[in-house]
């Protein structure tokens, strides 16, 4: 067994994303703080938001108008006393990141009042932005604040691999018994292959999403939802994941960059049409291209189906070539700098996962149910979102549950009792087996399966064969994953598997159809259902069914 130092530390942030960020700002009062992050400090989905942050400023906007929007969007799911917590948030969240430096966007001529726009399904302009590059624009701003602080080390390039629970002491141990705890994570360095074993009073888990769980996404490349199943080994409750919400257009572009259309291009008089040509909108709905987003992803994914395209296409070809690069000037330059004159071609669109609404069940107070992990930001289920996600409030929830879970680990940090001597990271027995490519292969497996049989309309075969297929992938990168070098492929690979098998699991405790949420089997929505999805896991039983033989798990 290779042995390395264990790393004390007060608070542990797994992931710079802006709720990692926000968090660790402010945390640094309590005591010391690591943050890890895979890759690069800045590469999660806040990087890459967009359109803005929703928050009321006055005017005649209210608290109460944002909370029914949100309510309505969430097909009532959303939990009302969440929503008003959140909600009532926002005016401290945007004079932080005025504080920080982050130049929002102000109404021309007036430089004291923020530019406010509106977005699919909120009813007043409450939307603040800078330009169309909000995320970036905030990841910096944290980034450098965070980097000021002398007492918050951060770590890119560690990826964390389990969270240390009663679960690693040995058998006999006096906290075997005892509730599930966290002391802190294993975490790969990525550049030298040592696991080093981090130590922490309190952990927060801000991990984000997990879009690379289907072929298609929006999402960073690290989005694999490793916060989620690193939680569910754990012992956590994870809750909603069947509600998975898909982008209706990105650029169809196998091997690039993840490139989203904005919604904007159909708004102002961008038509779909399928290989033939034809513009499959119509007839669909009485607003064609501008029917709500689930609406268009579910109809582009029937044509994908039925005719077994890889794509359908966005023409804007009608619209003058002036008007076009004036309007949409970056994906005019970045369809070009792939080759594509969109004032003269159509474009390859294809839906996307988008955003993750469920996620590792936490408390108003961002406290999980496993005692001195928190959780914010896209990995957290708050019950903000209910079915359905009201565009800008992801970034809201994020910084909102950054700040209660400061607020969580200020009131608690003090009483933490001492924590126990920690075993180091063991890989006796492992190997290389130069394997690799398998990781790689089985990745696109489970990819395409979540696609085709779990993704924008699902079914109740296809679900039963996704979760018979994803169960036996999984058994093969368990034994993979026991018998190599652990490495972040191999990290992410297991992530995937168990997160693909969370949303099947998921989708087939919601027999109707909400929201997201589309079964053609159960094409209504059925008020029995009217209630959170819950998964626990239970490693006892786990561990049973592997000395069983199982080759799956639970
Ligand atoms: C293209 C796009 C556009 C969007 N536009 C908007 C918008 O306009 N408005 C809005 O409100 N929302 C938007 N969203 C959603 C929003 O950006 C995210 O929900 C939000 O940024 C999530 O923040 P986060 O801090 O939870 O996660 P992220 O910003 O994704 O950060 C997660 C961090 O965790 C790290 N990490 C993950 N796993 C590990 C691990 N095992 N070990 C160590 N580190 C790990 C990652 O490297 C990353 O640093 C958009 C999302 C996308 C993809």
């Amino acid at each position: 067994m290779t042995k390395y130092k264990t790393i004390d530390t007060d608070i542990l942030v797994i992931g710079s994303g802006i709720a990692g960020l926000r968090f660790a700002l402010k945390a640094a009062d309590l005591g010391d703080v690591l943050v890890v992050t895979k890759s690069s400090a800045s590469k999660g989905a806040t990087r890459l938001a967009q359109g803005g942050i929703a928050s009321v400023l006055g005017g005649d906007d209210s608290f109460e108008t944002h909370i029914s929007d949100t309510m309505d969007a969430s097909r009532n799911l959303a939990k009302p006393d969440v929503v008003r917590k959140i909600v009532e948030h926002g005016p401290d969240a945007i004079a932080e990141l005025l504080e920080i430096g982050v130049p929002l966007d102000t109404v021309e001529g007036d430089e004291d009042a923020l530019s406010l726009t509106q977005e699919g399904g909120h009813s007043k302009r409450r939307i603040l932005h800078v330009a169309d590059a909000t995320g970036r624009a905030i990841e910096e701003a944290y980034i450098r604040a965070v980097r000021e602080k002398d007492n918050i080390s951060l770590l890119q390039n560690h990826c964390a691999i389990d969270l240390i629970t009663r679960h690693h002491l040995d058998e006999g141990h006096p906290l075997k018994k005892e509730p599930v705890t966290c002391w802190g994570a294993y975490v790969l360095d990525e550049e030298t292959g040592h696991v080093k074993t981090v130590r922490a009073k309190v952990t927060l888990l801000a991990t984000g999403g997990g879009g690379c769980v289907y072929k298609h996404t929006t999402n960073p490349s690290v989005a694999t939802g490793d916060g989620v199943a690193m939680s569910y080994r754990a012992g956590a409750t994870v809750s909603n994941m069947e509600f998975f919400q898909f982008h209706p257009t990105m650029f169809y572009d196998p091997g690039g960059d993840n490139f989203l259309i904005t919604e904007a291009v159909r708004g102002e008089g961008g038509i779909l049409r399928n290989s033939s040509g034809e513009r499959f909108m119509e007839g669909m709905h009485p607003r064609m291209e501008l029917a709500p987003r689930d609406v268009v992803s579910r109809a582009i994914d029937e044509q994908l189906k039925t005719r077994g395209d890889t794509n359908v296409f966005l023409d804007l070809t009608h619209k003058s070539e002036d008007y076009i690069k004036s309007r949409f000037p970056n994906i005019y330059k970045h369809c070009a700098e792939r080759g594509l004159d969109i004032t003269k071609e159509w474009i390859p669109v294809v839906p996307a996962a988008h955003y993750m609404c469920g996620g590792v069940r936490v408390d108003l107070n961002a406290r999980t149910d496993i005692i001195n992990l928190l959780a914010a930001g896209e990995v957290a289920f708050t019950g903000m979102h209910g079915a359905n996600r009201l565009a800008s409030n992801s970034l809201l929830e994020s910084m909102a549950y950054a700040q209660f879970a400061y607020e969580s680990c200020r009131e608690n940090i003090r009483d933490v009792s001492p924590l126990p001597e920690l075993p180091e990271w063991d890989d006796t027995g492992v190997f290389d087996r130069r394997e690799w490519v398998i990781v790689r292969h089985i990745r696109e497996e489970i990819r395409s399966v979540m696609w085709d049989y779990v993704g924008i309309v699902r079914s109740d075969d296809r679900l039963e064969a996704a979760k018979r297929f994803v169960d036996f992938l999984y058994s093969q990168i368990d034994s993979f994953y026991r018998q190599n070098p652990v490495n972040r492929d191999v990290i992410e690979l297991r992530n995937l598997a168990i997160l693909g098998w969370l949303i099947i699991n998921s989708a087939q405790k919601r027999p109707e159809s909400r929201g997201l949420h589309f079964n053609s089997d159960h094409p209504e929505i059925d008020s029995e259902y009217a209630k959170d999805t819950d998964l626990i896991s239970s490693l006892f039983q786990r561990e049973k069914h592997l000395r069983d033989g199982y080759i799956g798990f639970v």
